[in-house]
């Protein structure tokens, strides 16, 4: 008897709704049987329920233990706190895993292979800030020992279970000496424990150029909060962007997936959005599941449609929809199927 999953599904906002139509689609085609209970936050949950993590939406995550969301909008200096930020504390989803591949015919860059490991609890984002005088503004980061093993613990186990030869640890502990110091002191501490993988470190300006110049000698990427984010962003730029990289909050008893990208207001509503990342970020969910053949059936799918050229959306010089990018993807997920088992790629 094929598993029947029940799993806890935020839209989000601006987008949101648009690509969380093709992920259904994609589901369907993947003959994973997956229901969904419907939860709502930020600005939704506002509206819905007065609050922007409503108690029903946590205890809906809890009780399914796996959810996958499109983003969550947060106002701009202003309003109120990141929800996506207050998930992943309340949850202590403590793992940020982006996985950044090249796509052939598609990324700017045809050598990048690597996964980002964002510590996702702390750092800049622990949302401690206050004027201690008349525009002067304090704004705290907080690095713990605890916090900065289990990161480093995560990225090496994930390294030595994915066959995965390098962690580099990045930093600016020539500045701040104490608290990136201590992160870099953890994972220095977690590397002995893992002597077949290579341990490098790299200084977080620098490594945003050699990213630039040298993306294939990257591997694991293990970084604090706020570099985790903005590097996430860089690297999806090297291969074609936000539209095509995955991601899952990982933490020990629950886990929330949801692509690098945001809301883009820019886009929403105009169905031209590229579903490509959350059907991706479906990928790696269905991984966690244990649905191996139908994640590996998904990705592999992606890959070809991009290869064949002829459906892209407007974020990789297309002119194709939205939808018309979710049901070529579903179709072709749909012809893996009927081989029963999984090609190489
Ligand atoms: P963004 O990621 O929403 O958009 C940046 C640029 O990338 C825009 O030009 C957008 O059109 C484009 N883009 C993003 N996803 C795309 C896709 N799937 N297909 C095609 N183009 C895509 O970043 P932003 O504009 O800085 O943020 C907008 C809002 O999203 C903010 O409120 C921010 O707080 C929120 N946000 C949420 C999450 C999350 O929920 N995890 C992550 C990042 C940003």
């Amino acid at each position: 008897m094929p598993k029947k999953y029940r799993i806890t599904l935020l839209e989000g906002d601006g987008i949101g709704p648009e690509i969380c139509a093709e992920l259904r689609k994609v589901i369907a085609a993947s003959g994973v049987a997956i229901e969904f209970d419907l939860a709502f936050a930020g600005q939704q949950g506002i509206e819905k329920f007065n609050d922007t993590l409503p108690d029903k939406t946590l205890a809906l995550i809890k009780k399914n233990r796996v959810a996958i969301k499109g983003p969550l909008a947060t106002p701009i200096a202003k309003g109120f706190g990141s929800v996506n930020v207050l998930l992943r504390k309340k949850l202590q989803l403590y793992a940020n895993v982006r996985p950044v591949r090249s796509f052939p015919g598609v990324s700017p860059y045809s050598d990048v292979d690597l996964v980002i490991m964002r510590e996702n609890t702390e750092d800049l984002y622990a949302g401690i800030e206050h004027e201690i005088a008349p525009g002067v503004v304090e704004s705290i980061k907080v690095i713990t020992r605890e916090a900065s093993t289990r990161i480093a613990e995560y990225a090496f186990d994930y390294a030595k279970k994915h066959g995965r030869k390098k962690v580099t640890a990045i930093h600016k502990a020539n500045i701040m000496k104490l608290s990136d110091g201590l992160f870099l002191e953890c994972a220095r501490q977690v590397s002995k424990k893992y002597p077949r993988i290579e341990y490098t470190e790299m200084i977080v300006d620098n490594a945003c150029m050699q990213l630039v110049t040298k993306p294939s000698q990257f591997d694991v990427l293990l970084l604090e909060n706020l570099y985790g984010d903005i590097v996430s962003d860089l690297c999806a730029g090297l291969v074609g962007g936000l539209g095509l990289v995955p991601g899952g909050n990982i933490g020990k008893k629950y886990a929330i997936f949801e692509s690098v990208h945001g809301s883009a207001p820019d886009i929403a509503g105009k169905g031209v959005a590229n579903p490509v990342a959350i059907i991706l970020t479906l990928g790696m969910m269905l991984e966690y599941l244990g649905e191996r053949k139908a994640s590996e059936a998904v990705r592999a799918a992606v890959v070809n449609v991009l290869k064949a050229k002829k459906i892209r959306t407007p974020d990789l010089g297309g002119k194709n929809s939205t939808a018309e990018m979710g049901d070529a993807v579903a179709e072709e997920v749909r012809t893996w199927q009927s081989f029963k088992s999984v090609r190489r790629y």
